[in-house]
C-alpha cells in the first residue's frame, strides 16, 4: 500500500439523490501519470473535487500516501499536504512579469507583499530558473505574463504550482484551447514532471491521451468502467459504446 499516492475506496457522492460518484474504487501509484477519461457527466471533475476536499464524499474512504486518511483534513490543509489542483483558467498575475509570478509562487513567499519585498535566496532563484527552463519560458522571464500565448500561460502556471513541491498534481483538461504544437509540448511537460510528482490528468483530446498516456481510467455514471493502457481501453466494447463511439476519435 505504500506505493499508493491516492486510494479511494467505494466513494459515493450524493447530490440530493443524484449520485455523481456511485462507488468509485481508484488507486494511483506514486510518480504515476494517469489519465482520466469519460463522457460528460461521468464524474471526472467530482472525483478531483473529492481528492482536493472541495466536495465531501457521502461515504467511502480516501487514503493519501498509503495510510493517511484524507477525510481528517479540511480543504485549506490539502495544499500543505502536497495535493495541488490546476484549473483550466490560468490564475497567474497578468500585469506582473513571468519572473515575478514565479517569485510569488516561491514557497517561502506568503502573500503578494512579502514576496515582492523579501529577497529570495540564491538556491531559490536557481530552482525557479530551472523550472522556467523546463517549461521553455526562461528567455521570456522579463515579459509581462499577459503577453504570453495561451499555452505559455498554462506552462507558467504549472511551473508556479510545481514551485510549491506538490506530491500529487491534478489537471483538468490541460490542452483545451491549445494549438497542436502547444498540446505536444504540454504532453512532454506532464510526462517529464511525472516520476517526481504523481500527475492525474482529465482530458477529452483522445489523440493527446493516446500519445502520452500509460494507464487510462474510464469513468462512466460515477463508476470506474475500465482501466488499462490506451490500446486496451479504446478497444473495450463497453468503452466504445459509452464514450469513444459517441464522438471520441479512437
Ligand atoms: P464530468 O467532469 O465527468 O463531466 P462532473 O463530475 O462535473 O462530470 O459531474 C457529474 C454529475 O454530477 C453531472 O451530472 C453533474 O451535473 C452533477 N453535479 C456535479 N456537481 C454537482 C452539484 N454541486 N450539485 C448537483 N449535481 C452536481
Ligand atoms: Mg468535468
Amino acid at each position: 500500500m505504500d506505493r499508493d499516492i491516492i486510494y479511494l475506496e467505494n466513494v459515493i457522492v450524493d447530490f440530493n439523490g443524484f449520485k455523481a460518484l456511485n462507488g468509485v474504487d481508484f488507486i494511483m501509484d506514486r510518480g504515476e501519470l494517469r489519465f482520466l477519461i469519460g463522457p460528460n457527466g461521468a464524474g471526472k471533475t467530482t472525483l478531483l473535487d473529492v481528492i482536493c476536499r472541495k466536495v465531501k464524499p457521502t461515504s467511502g474512504i480516501l487514503y493519501y500516501q498509503g495510510s493517511q486518511k484524507l477525510d481528517r483534513y479540511p480543504i485549506y490543509e490539502v495544499a500543505r499536504l502536497g495535493i495541488s489542483r490546476k484549473f483550466q483558467a490560468p490564475s497567474i498575475f497578468p500585469e506582473l512579469s513571468v519572473w515575478e509570478n514565479m517569485e510569488l509562487a516561491n514557497p517561502r513567499s506568503h502573500g503578494i507583499w512579502s514576496s515582492l519585498t523579501h529577497q529570495i535566496t540564491k538556491t531559490e532563484r536557481e530552482a525557479l530558473s530551472e523550472s522556467l527552463e523546463n517549461m521553455g519560458l526562461f528567455e521570456k522571464k522579463d515579459h509581462l505574463a499577459k503577453h504570453l500565448s495561451h499555452g505559455e500561460k498554462q506552462w507558467l502556471e504549472i511551473a508556479m504550482t510545481l514551485a510549491q513541491k506538490p506530491k500529487l498534481l491534478m489537471v483538468d483538461e490541460p490542452v483545451a484551447g491549445m494549438t497542436g504544437r502547444e498540446r505536444h509540448r504540454t504532453g512532454e511537460i506532464l510526462s517529464a514532471i511525472a516520476g517526481e510528482v504523481s500527475v492525474l490528468v482529465v482530458e477529452h483530446d483522445m489523440d493527446f491521451v493516446k500519445t502520452f498516456s500509460k494507464t487510462v481510467t474510464v469513468l462512466h455514471e460515477g463508476r470506474v468502467l475500465y482501466e488499462g493502457d490506451f490500446e486496451t481501453v479504446s478497444n473495450h466494447p463497453r468503452v466504445k459504446e459509452v464514450y469513444l463511439g459517441r464522438g471520441g476519435q479512437a
